[in-house]
């Protein structure tokens, strides 16, 4: 009775956090944060994702929920390089959450520690369209990146719960050599297309065609986030034919009509791939994302190309 009641006390004088923790309350922005953030953190974390992958992660529309998923966050994991500028800001104000406010600790931008293409390097004006003054935000689409990002989230988790730094370390590492085979996987099924040259709608893809070889000559959008214009197109369909492009690239949420315009006059093909997990329902998490994109995308070249 008396080591009873001495393990009471003991249990008693620890603090609250220890019980009332529990699991890890993550939000991402995405559902590629989101599935990174499910592999390092497994039981550990509870994870809700905001935009779906089928949306364009540009132009989100902030529901309620999201305001209340954030502000119940211990930690925020975002893209970054101004994606979410023109609707996290809000919710983040919203969300009264201290938390997970920009420079606090329950915040993570993950593009800190990944490799950016894009940084424009003189002054950006209007006259460009919608460019992205860090760089281009859609760097996840690249598995070295991912891996920078997982590793990020595994420092961040260990930091928030140093109780559970072997489990993450363990987590990782696992992702790390699937993602390793996956790589390997992939590289095979497109060595036999390095150099072909493409055309895609938005630069949502310059990471991802950059690390698998292909060569994208031209986009369908005159200027990033400006829609077609019947000169552009005209422009693009020349230079297409002048340099055997035939493949164009599209990501699900933009219509389809001009890409299609397009391929007809060249006899090309117009190809929709999922440029985020959840983009699709095969794309169900970040390794399945590349298996979906690397079995359509070859699938599609091995049509164009004849190889
Ligand atoms: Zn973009």
């Amino acid at each position: 009775m008396k080591i009873f009641k001495l393990l009471l006390a003991f249990v008693l004088a620890l603090p609250l956090g220890a019980f009332a923790q529990g699991k890890l309350n993550v939000v991402a922005t995405t559902e590629d944060l989101g599935s990174l953030a499910r592999e390092i953190g497994g039981d550990k974390v509870s994870v809700t994702a905001l935009a779906k992958g089928y949306q364009d992660p540009h132009f989100v529309d902030p529901k309620p929920s999201f305001i209340l998923a954030v502000s119940k966050a211990d930690v925020l994991i975002v893209v970054g390089r101004e994606l979410e500028i023109g609707w996290l800001p809000p919710l983040l104000s919203s969300s009264r959450n201290s938390k997970i406010q920009p420079g606090a600790n329950g915040y993570l931008d993950a593009s800190q520690t990944v490799r950016i293409l894009e940084i424009p390097t003189g002054q950006i004006t209007r006259a460009m369209g919608d460019v992205h003054p860090l760089g281009n935000p859609h760097y996840w689409l690249e598995p070295g990146n991912g891996r920078r990002m997982a590793q990020a989230i595994k420092d961040k988790l260990t930091e928030l719960s140093p109780g559970d730094k072997a489990y993450f370390e363990q987590r990782y590492a696992d992702f790390d050599q699937r993602l390793a085979a996956g790589e390997k996987r992939w590289d095979a099924a497109m060595a036999p297309y390095k150099g072909t040259k493409i055309v895609t709608y938005h630069r949502s893809w310059p990471n991802f065609m950059e690390r698998f070889g292909l060569n994208v000559m031209g986009y369908v959008e005159p200027k990033p986030g400006i829609p077609p214009s019947p000169t552009h197109t005209i422009e693009l369909i020349e230079e297409m034919k002048r340099q055997g492009a035939k493949l164009i690239v599209v990501e699900p949420y933009f219509d389809l009509k001009t890409p299609q315009a397009i391929s007809n006059q060249l006899g090309g093909k117009v190809l929709v791939l999922a440029p985020s997990v959840g983009g699709t329902k095969e794309a169900a998490d970040y390794i399945k994302l590349f298996d979906y994109d690397i079995a359509q995308l070859t699938l599609a070249l091995k049509q164009v190309t004849g190889k």
